[in-house]
């Protein structure tokens, strides 16, 4: 049993009883479910002491409050856990009280994804589906394959022929039946929904399978664990489909209804200035359910959209919250990459720097400052997509020293380097 209740859509409220389904019968695709449950009972059995006990670092410690039975399987692989450090530089050089970088490049297929994937094989190992199938800019799809290979759990996976090679590799290597299409993230998500539908598979897409919030949102329950349940004054994190801050404002929501922390943090989502349909309705006031997809065009891959499919949420975690969206450039995010890297040790790819570079717009439009504290979500590896790194360390002026096989000439070559 779980203490998982029922659905109801974010659009209308109706309710559902939980199970394999996936929107609001009323409200089509922008129908997104969200995942409802018993406070009252998950705190007569839950509570933050034991929890502190349980030795499984995994998102699985969460588990009563995920939509999962206390006894239901769950892939092997270790998703979850990963390090938050605070970084004292980070937090001097935006002019703030501390910061804290919580690195989900730990991850086992380096991104945070794994969390929702994780969560998407479980449900379709309790489905009983032979095949499950996404649409991804990357992460998503490495994510999917990754947990599926842990349990064997055959896979489709869509993306656009575009997406950086590292993600592709990863695809290719777990085994996937990986489909390349002609076309964008939006493209693909559009051919992958069409092929859940016609082929019966398990459909893992974002912003619409409404287990994946609860999946990600163990990553604020574990950074606000992390920080001993006191929550911080903002969460940075980038914004592509808005599913990931979704769910952390799902996990602020949860630990607050249970007592846990007794605030909550302000999110903040950073989008890259190509793709920034959310930063337009929020500055507009726009509503998300009428407003134009946009045409996207961004270094950081993870976050390009068109039309965020997970909006509904993604705009309530930051007007609930008091938040903010912010706007930062494809030449700020690929700064932010060393600058990131060097001060505090994580190295991230476009879209996981991308939420330092919004801190920094923060911190000069008087967003945050000297009294707040922050948290920057890196939501993924540097290693996802080594030539905008390399980009964004040619900005930053550094390169390397190249010598002949000498100590001579290193000696010469060193002068003035150290
Ligand atoms: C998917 C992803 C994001 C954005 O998450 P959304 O849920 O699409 O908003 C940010 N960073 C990385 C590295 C990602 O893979
Ligand atoms: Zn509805």
């Amino acid at each position: 049993m779980s203490f998982a209740r029922s659905f109801a859509c974010v659009v209308c409220g109706r309710e559902y009883p939980l199970g394999d389904r996936y929107v609001c019968d009323d409200h089509g695709n922008e129908g997104i479910l969200d995942v409802r449950y018993d406070y009252d009972a998950i705190g007569q059995t839950f509570d933050r002491d034991p929890l502190a006990a349980d030795r499984d670092p995994t998102m699985w410690r969460y588990r009563p409050l995920l939509p999962v039975a206390a006894n239901a399987p769950v892939p092997p692989l270790t998703v979850g856990g990963t390090p938050t450090y605070e970084s004292p530089r980070l937090a001097a050089a935006l002019g703030v009280s501390r910061v804290w970088v919580k690195d989900e490049g730990r991850q086992p297929t380096a991104s945070l994804k794994d969390r929702a994937s994780a969560m998407a094989v479980a449900k379709a190992m309790e489905f009983g589906a032979e095949i499950v199938t996404t649409a991804s800019t990357g992460n998503a799809a490495a994510a999917l394959s990754g947990v599926s290979a842990s349990v064997g759990l055959r896979n489709v996976i869509f993306v656009p022929e575009a997406a950086p090679e590292a993600k592709v590799a990863q695809l290719l290597a777990y085994g996937s039946t990986v489909v390349l299409v002609r076309g964008n993230y939006n493209s693909a998500f559009e051919l992958c929904m069409a092929a859940a539908e016609r082929y019966g598979w398990y459909n893992r897409n974002t912003g619409f399978n409404p287990y994946m919030t609860e999946g990600k949102k163990t990553a604020m329950l574990e950074l606000l664990e992390q920080l001993g349940w006191e929550a911080p004054d903002a969460v940075f994190v980038s914004v592509g489909d808005g599913s990931i801050i979704g769910g952390l404002h799902k996990g602020a929501k949860d630990a607050l209804a249970l007592g846990w922390i007794d605030r909550m943090p302000r999110l903040c989502g950073v989008q890259a200035a190509g793709s920034d349909y959310m930063v337009q309705a929020f500055e507009a006031d726009e509503d998300v359910l009428t407003k134009a997809p946009i045409a996207a065009d961004t270094v950081a891959d993870s976050i390009s959209a068109d039309l965020p499919r997970d909006r509904v949420k993604a705009m309530a975690a930051v007007r609930e919250t008091g938040g903010t969206y912010l706007r930062v450039s494809d030449d700020e995010i690929l700064a932010a990459i060393p600058v990131m890297a060097r001060g505090s040790g994580v190295f991230g790819e476009p879209a996981g720097a991308a939420a330092y570079a919004g801190a920094v717009a923060a911190a000069e439009n008087g967003l945050i400052g000297s009294k707040d504290t922050v948290a920057v979500l890196n939501t993924g590896s540097g290693l996802k997509d080594v030539p905008s790194v390399m980009r964004g360390v040619e900005r930053a002026g550094t390169t390397p020293i190249r010598v002949a096989p000498d100590i001579e000439a290193l000696d010469a070559a060193m002068k003035g380097t150290t």
